[in-house]
């Protein structure tokens, strides 16, 4: 039965585990995350699909199983399978995308590799892409596509089948013409993202600066710029950086442009740090802590995390501040990237160096500056360090949006604890009343925190209250009724 709902998302939705020696498709019970959200989706159609790769060491072996039924919580769904080799994987995603288009997307030209990309196989990989979501389709369906590494899916979506209604989602920031016209193939990859009916970002200021992008390469009518979703921006941005053309106008047809930032499950993730198990656990990461103050960052082991930047602040603030040694402990969470790629293995090494050596200079027999956590903490137990942390202190040098935060303002029903969050975090745009810091300056990193440590409990319960409020009224329901906004009926079908 074809699918009036076809989303289209790289990594498949469930776990595959083996079973007494049968593979079985296990349903990730917990609804934290992105899958969860556009499974949801699956109960306003009668069938839905779900189009991802799968590691195949024999792409035509026929037994090889493409297409399997998925009965779980969510509804009936189809997952089509696409069988990629290992070389093909590599080349698609841990080259083109995560070599060149990545550092390009977060402004970083001078980690941008041209040389080993093989642009055929990357687009064969996305035709095939584009090829089993038009199989799975029903007449005028909406097929949702997300990020860069499905590019030029649209594209060849819209050429295959033009009955479609079709979307498509950045999770990254979206950068001005001058650093995405980097990329050789920005002219077929902005095509292709015209064909679209809707092409969404997080923010305003990456909406805008895709508009300017087009603009660059194609004569394009555009409409005029308008604040996008105002209500949502806080008031410190600039007020340029809240408008962005609405459509565009691309073949006789109206492209439009939308700003919804992402959210997250607010009542889920409060009912998890309100749980007995939860306060627990906070309790014990206290008390083996001792009497110090716990400074909690949690991120990818990433250049564009500022890992290393922000330990180096930290360092700066313990020179600075003989009183704060032996009064802090700074919990540093970078979740090592399994990837084998040398830009990552730099970036560790440098941050293992950094923190061995703040915890060679300052330690004591008594006291540990930095506690370094490369390993992945299970979400229900990050609740847990959020609920301990006295700040979050959360400093990308660039980042689509960052739900670290926003899990963090969510978990503290006690309206306690101090966020300070990098402005270049799309969710700066939202949250207003966290310590807004520049990564790249020195003065405002270290002041931020000294700042965030010196804060009186009135003003942090001020703060706190106001941040929960805005990430409840932005969580994921609302971006993802945003999403579908233009698709669905008056039922909410679509
Ligand atoms: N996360 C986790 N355990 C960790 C570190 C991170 O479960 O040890 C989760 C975190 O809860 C969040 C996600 O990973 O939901 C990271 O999302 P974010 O938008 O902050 O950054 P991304 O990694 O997508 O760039």
């Amino acid at each position: 039965m074809p699918s009036d709902l076809v989303i289209v998302y790289h990594r498949q939705p469930y776990e595959e585990v083996e079973e007494n020696g049968k593979i079985v498709f296990k349903e990730n019970k917990s609804p934290n995350g992105i899958v969860p959200t556009l499974k949801g989706f699956f109960s306003r159609v009668d069938k839905g699909a779900w189009v991802a790769w799968k590691l195949a060491e024999d792409p035509s072996n026929p037994d090889f199983e493409r297409v399997v039924e998925i009965d779980d919580s969510y509804g009936k769904y189809a997952v089509s399978r696409l069988p990629l080799t290992e070389a093909q994987v590599k080349s698609f995603y841990h080259v083109t995308s995560k070599e060149a288009f990545w550092p390009i997307l977060h402004s970083f030209k001078e980690k941008y590799d041209y040389d080993p990309v093989d642009w055929p196989t990357f687009r064969e990989v996305n035709w095939a892409f584009a090829e089993a979501a038009a199989a799975e389709a029903a007449e005028n369906a909406v097929v949702w596509v997300h990020d860069y590494n499905l590019w030029l899916v649209p594209g060849y979506l819209r050429k295959m089948r033009p009955d479609l209604r079709i979307s498509f989602f950045h999770h990254t920031p979206f950068p001005s013409a001058d650093m995405f016209n980097v990329l050789p193939w920005r002219r077929e990859i902005i095509e292709s993202l015209l064909s679209c009916d809707v092409v969404g970002f997080h923010i305003p200021r990456y909406a805008a600066n895709f508009v300017g992008v087009a603009e660059s390469l194609f004569d394009i009518e555009t409409g005029p710029r308008e604040p996008v979703n105002p209500d949502f921006i806080s008031e410190g941005v600039a007020l340029s950086e809240r408008k962005t053309a609405q459509y565009v106008v691309w073949k006789d047809r109206k492209v439009q442009i939308t700003a919804s930032p992402v959210g997250v499950d607010v009542d889920y993730i409060e009912s998890k740090a309100q749980t007995d198990e939860t306060i627990e656990k906070a309790k014990q990461i206290r008390e083996e802590l001792g009497d110090v103050r716990m400074i909690l960052s949690v991120g990818r082991t990433d250049y564009t995390k500022g890992g290393a930047d922000q330990l180096l602040s930290f360092e700066r603030v313990l020179d600075d501040n003989p009183d704060l040694r032996g009064k802090l402990r700074l919990m540093h969470v970078s979740v090592s990237a399994n990837r084998n790629m040398t830009v990552y293995e730099g970036i560790q090494n440098e941050i293992e160096q950094t923190v061995g050596r703040i915890n060679g200079l300052y330690g004591t027999f008594d006291w540990t500056p930095v506690t370094l956590m490369s390993r992945a903490i299970p979400f229900d137990e990050l609740v847990a360090y959020y609920r301990a942390a006295d700040v979050a202190w959360i400093t990308p040098l660039a980042d689509g949006m960052n739900l670290v935060a926003k899990e963090f303002a969510a978990c503290r029903g006690d309206n306690d604890g101090v966020l300070v969050l990098s402005e270049f975090a799309g969710a700066a745009v939202e949250i207003n009343s966290a310590i807004l810091a520049n990564p790249f300056s020195h003065k405002s990193m270290d002041r931020a925190l000294v700042q965030a440590l010196n804060m009186e409990p009135e003003e942090r319960e001020h703060r706190m209250r106001s941040m929960r409020e805005t990430i409840r009224k932005y969580d994921i329901r609302h971006w993802a009724e945003d999403q579908m906004a233009g698709f669905a009926g008056d039922d909410g079908r679509l």
